[in-house]
């Protein structure tokens, strides 16, 4: 019987980072995330007063503290690196030379949102990789790719960064993630575009260097 470990905090640190980190300047005055949602409520009114809405009115008059909380307890989180899922793994016991010809396939469903409009990207992440030493439960992938959809994005980023941090917390040069991704900022504004879906692949090890892996890992986004 293999017995689970713990990934250790210095790698889930780097698997939270990645080498395409998100764009973050550590503000000038530390808040709490209260301090946060007051201090965004706040100049969301403005903006909304500014376009002439009345915040008097009893539908609107909570919206600015609904978005401030919004953007700060949920849909951007994950600018918060100690957000990051705790991964604990076993040791990988199946037969290393089934990874000549097996890997591990899934498809996780998420949303996050465009950083040049804040407004959301909806789309499904297709990942896979050749397990190595370590196994992770299947439940910890989409927990991964929340963690970097929750934050202010654009896609090419977002499917490197879900690359990278796969690799480092798999321990693993075989990786493969797709996104396909459907813009609301080209559907709201009207821009005439038959297809709004936008693409992202990142390819490594294995799944670059060798056909077979690339054609069997897009039959199996084909079959999914
Ligand atoms: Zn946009």
């Amino acid at each position: 019987m293999t017995s689970e470990k713990k990934i250790p905090d210095e790698v889930l640190k780097k698997a939270a980072k990645t080498r395409f980190p998100t764009p973050y300047k550590k503000p000038a005055v530390e808040r709490t995330a209260e301090e946060k949602i007051t201090y965004v409520a706040e100049r969301f009114g403005e903006i909304m007063e500014a376009l002439g809405l009345d915040l008097q009115d009893a539908s609107l008059a909570r919206t600015p503290h609904r978005v401030a909380k919004m953007y700060v307890n949920e849909i951007f989180s994950g600018l918060d690196s100690t957000t990051f899922p705790s991964i604990s793994f076993i040791e990988n016991e199946f037969d290393h030379d089934f990874s000549n010809t097996n890997f591990v396939f899934m498809k996780v469903n998420f949303t996050s949102f465009c950083e040049h409009h804040f407004v959301p990207m909806n789309g499904t992440a297709y990942i896979s990789y050749v397990p190595a030493d370590r196994c992770i439960g299947l439940s910890k992938i989409p927990r991964i790719v929340r963690f970097f959809a929750q934050r202010p994005q654009v896609q090419e980023r977002l499917t490197a960064q879900i690359a990278d941090s796969l690799a480092t917390v798999l321990d693993t040069a075989d990786i493969a993630v797709s996104l396909t991704a459907e813009h609301f900022c080209v559907i709201a504004r009207g821009i005439e575009n038959e297809n709004s879906h936008a693409i992202t692949n990142v390819l490594r090890g294995k799944f670059q260097s060798d056909q077979s892996f690339r054609s069997q890992f897009f039959e199996a986004i084909n079959r999914s």
